[in-house]
């Protein structure tokens, strides 16, 4: 069998990780050190392609610092990115607060957040891999099928059969280990689309580039983000829930042209803005579904794990966090050599234990976020509260502070207190 040929040899290994993003980096940079043969198995050459709104919220600059070695002292020090000390909100009635993500601020500090393109980001995170004898990267190599068979669980590209204790799907929203190892048909509701471009001489910019979600009426509960980024640009676009869209596709870009051109309060801002790249569609995978994150001989990471807060759309803190978690979980199974459902199951547990109770709070705000005449409440609340200020800033930097305000009895202080 081709399993045990000498010109396979090289295809064994302790560990498989499909995908390359940042789930997958992580899960693999926290492991490094420690010996074990891992496959980093990647269908795209980096650097990649990769559609985001690009914020990188606190919560990614919590796990990268928590990465063994120098990656967030590099990333601070050697990545093109844009500092970003807050957050504008604009509800569907147009008032607005601004939450700095901050209370308190010292010299010298570190912002608590930065806008990065992915194509940079997602390459400065993978080429820290190569750093690492015992982490083969498999670029340009699309996993197609992943089957498990006694004692080990194998991935087929159209060029290897990679053999492994073990399988992480990284693989993002369409991931392909879900596909073969967990399959289930996912409603549409569980899905956002997210469309966005990059302009040049958008005005109206923040002077600490604060990102700004816009709550236009018409995407609730989805809306409108200007993000200020690198070279002078920004990334620009809207979410939108999947049902809300249907088939049509093609008509995101249409609306994003719409808005640019004709909302009355988005419009002025770009009157003399040029569009610098393609608008481009991807899908994100919303924390709002519950499934099995482990299973026999198998995890699932970020996106493929359905990861993404459900109402901000943030997904690359969530990703790395889980990446994280699984380089925790995955070391105790090494040592015990057991990847059975049951020996996996841990990972399942830690996640749930780790987002639970956010992705509720965050549900709620999404489900508030559907009625306009909800939001502008919950905006005007923010403006006046300062517990309610805090978790909407909370959302995008330090899960402490959200478990803390997402104590039994918050929503109820939410709208009425
Ligand atoms: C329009 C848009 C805007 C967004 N804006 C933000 C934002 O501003 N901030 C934020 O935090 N999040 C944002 N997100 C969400 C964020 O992009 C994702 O949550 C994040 O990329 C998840 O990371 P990941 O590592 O799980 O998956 P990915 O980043 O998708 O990485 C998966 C990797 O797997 C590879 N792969 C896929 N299939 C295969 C295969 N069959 N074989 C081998 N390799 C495979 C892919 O090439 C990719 O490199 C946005 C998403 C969209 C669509």
């Amino acid at each position: 069998m081709a399993f045990y040929t000498d010109a396979m040899a090289n295809y064994e290994f302790d560990l498989l990780i499909a995908g390359a993003g940042p789930a997958g980096c992580t899960l693999a940079l926290n492991l490094a050190g420690k010996g074990y043969r891992i496959a980093i198995i990647e269908k795209d050459i980096f650097p990649r392609h990769k559609i985001c709104g690009d914020a990188l919220s606190g919560k990614v600059l919590n796990v990268m610092q928590r990465i063994p070695g120098d990656v967030y002292n590099d990333f601070l020090q050697n990545l093109n990115k844009i500092p970003s000390w807050g957050i504008r909100f604009i509800a569907p009635n147009q008032h607005e607060i601004d939450v700095p993500f901050l209370l308190t601020r010292e010299e010298d500090q570190p912002a608590p957040g930065y806008v990065c393109k992915r194509n940079d980001f997602d390459h400065f995170m993978f080429s820290k891999l190569r750093d690492f004898s015992n982490i083969k990267i498999f670029e340009g190599e699309r996993l197609t099928e992943v089957v498990t068979q006694p004692g080990h669980v194998i991935a087929k590209t159209g060029n290897h059969e990679f053999h492994g204790k073990v399988i992480a799907g990284a693989d993002g929203v369409h991931s392909t280990v879900r596909k073969f190892l967990q399959n289930t048909k996912v409603d549409h509701k569980h899905f956002c689309i997210g469309i966005r471009g990059y302009y040049e001489n958008v005005s109206g910019l923040h002077p600490e580039n604060y990102i700004e979600l816009i709550f236009l009426k018409r995407l609730l509960p989805g809306y409108f983000w200007i993000f200020p980024s690198t070279e002078g640009l920004v990334n620009a676009g809207f979410g939108m829930m999947q049902h809300r869209i249907g088939k049509r596709r093609e008509n995101l870009t249409h609306i994003l042209d719409d808005i640019i051109a004709n909302d009355p309060l988005i419009a002025p801002r770009f009157t003399h803005a040029k569009l610098k790249s393609k608008t481009e569609a991807h899908t994100l995978p919303l924390g709002t579904y519950r499934l099995n994150r482990s299973g026999h001989r198998f995890i699932l990471l970020g996106d493929a794990a359905f990861l993404v807060d459900p109402f901000s759309g943030e997904g690359i803190g969530n990703a790395m966090a889980s990446g994280e978690i699984a380089a925790s979980v995955l070391e105790q199974n090494f040592k015990t050599n057991d990847f059975s459902a049951e020996g996996l199951k841990t990972y399942d547990t830690r996640i749930l234990r780790r987002f639970s109770q956010e992705f509720k709070t965050m549900s709620i705000m999404q489900r508030l976020a559907g009625s306009a005449r909800l939001f502008n409440l919950v905006v005007n609340k923010a403006r006046k509260n300062k517990e309610v200020s805090e978790l909407l800033s909370a959302m995008f930097t330090n899960e402490d502070v959200m478990k803390k305000l997402t104590r039994p009895g918050f929503y109820a202080r939410l709208l009425f207190k």
